[in-house]
């Protein structure tokens, strides 16, 4: 008796009913979670399930049932650990039994006899998400930065630092103070690894549209605009302060710059290097929010949800209106705090920001903080503080 108690009290502890001799193998899924979880902790080289003589990637059914558990814990719990109140049902948040869980977590595509076997095994049938009460990470992050762009839109610009956020309320235990956006994604940069190094050999193209009669060949004048013809607000620079606006690709530079219907002009592209490699932050890579079955970057699945709905909103494109320069506002600020205020891992400053193209779907532009002056030709490229050299210049008739 004493050791079918034991065993039982373990069952229970460790949450699911043992398979024992089972074995499971990579083939059987589709999650790459999953898939990595097996082949990163094979024991085994055949499977219970597929039929194969093949050696595969296999472990334990039971090692990875844990697996799965362990990884739901972390974003699901049982709805009265999670504080819900049973009335005739539970009140308050949904709650899924374990197939249709494991349905909407994104293991809907398993073998059903695997499927099975695994969901029997597992003996908490009741989830809901964890603290439901709460909003999650994300959320808190991309209120805040929502609050953050109508504070310094129609609040606050020039000393928002400081002054008290009429709309922020302090006691809320989920909300964040809105100036605190900037901090907070200096650690999500950091920690995702978004920060990226531009080696010399790099080309990066700016483009001008000028009348077909117009030549421009100099530095100076492919460059940077002087700040005093800095005088548009753009996305990454307010009005006053140059910065070099350039793509790596010739197509995405004109798109960037030349709005169509303007006939008869032609593109001047300026084809510059960088001097020295440059640490530019990239918000251009396609972001994907990693398995919560991915031990290795499972732990950034709220920042990199957030990340996604904020690049989406950093990028979005902008309309040449009256309100283009209050909407740009937000944008010029992160700019500028990335500029003088990021740290970055490796303490070196940063130089720019590589983000999606709005106008050319899947290519990159880049800001880099560079003035007239510090675009020179490359005879020059000694010159001190100068960042980008002119290597060729290249001419195109636009449609
Ligand atoms: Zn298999």
């Amino acid at each position: 008796m004493g050791i079918v108690k034991g065993m039982w009290l373990e069952e229970q502890e460790r949450g699911y009913s043992s398979n024992e001799e089972k074995t499971v193998c990579s083939n059987c899924f589709d999650e790459y979670g999953l898939k990595q979880f097996i082949e990163e902790h094979q024991t085994h080289s055949s499977c219970s399930y597929c039929e194969t003589d093949n050696e595969v990637a296999a472990c334990e059914l039971d090692s990875l049932i844990e697996h799965i558990l362990t990884s739901i814990h972390l974003e699901w719990g049982h709805p009265a650990d999670e504080g819900l109140r049973w009335e005739g049902g539970w009140q308050f948040s949904t709650v899924y039994d374990i197939w249709d869980l494991l349905d909407n977590i994104g293991l809907d595509n398993i073998h059903g006899d695997t499927y099975e076997d695994i969901c029997n095994s597992i003996h908490n049938q009741e989830w809901c998400e964890r603290n439901p009460g709460s909003l999650s990470t994300d959320r808190t992050l991309f209120f805040g930065w929502q609050n953050f762009c109508a504070f310094i839109k129609n609040k606050a610009r020039y000393v928002f630092f400081k002054a008290k956020n009429p709309d922020y309320d302090e006691d809320q235990h989920d909300e964040m103070d809105p100036v605190n956006i900037l901090d907070a994604l200096e650690t999500i940069i950091n920690k995702i690894g978004l920060v990226e190094e531009i080696s010399v050999d790099t080309q990066i193209h700016r483009v001008r549209v000028v009348n077909p009669d117009d030549n421009l060949e100099t530095a100076q004048e492919l460059g940077s605009p002087p700040n005093e013809f800095a005088t548009m607000a753009n996305r990454m620079s307010p009005a006053g302060i140059s910065m070099f606006y350039g793509a790596f690709d010739v197509e995405t530079a004109i798109k960037e710059t030349y709005e169509p219907g303007e006939i008869e002009k032609k593109a001047v592209s300026g084809i510059f290097e960088p001097i020295k490699p440059l640490s530019v932050i990239d918000l251009s890579e396609k972001l994907y929010i990693p398995s919560l079955f991915d031990e290795h970057e499972r732990d950034n699945r709220d920042y990199m949800r957030f990340l996604f709905d904020f690049v989406s909103d950093f990028t979005r494109p902008i309309e040449r209106s009256d309100r283009a320069h209050i909407d740009y506002v937000p944008t010029q600020v992160v700019t500028e705090y990335i500029r003088y205020l990021f740290k970055s891992e490796k303490e070196n400053q940063i130089d720019g920001i590589m983000y999606p193209s709005s106008k050319n779907d899947g290519k990159k532009a880049i800001v880099i903080f560079a003035n007239s002056d510090q675009c020179v030709e490359s005879a020059e490229s000694s010159k001190e503080g100068a960042i980008l050299q002119l290597v060729s210049v290249e001419t195109y008739a636009l449609k």
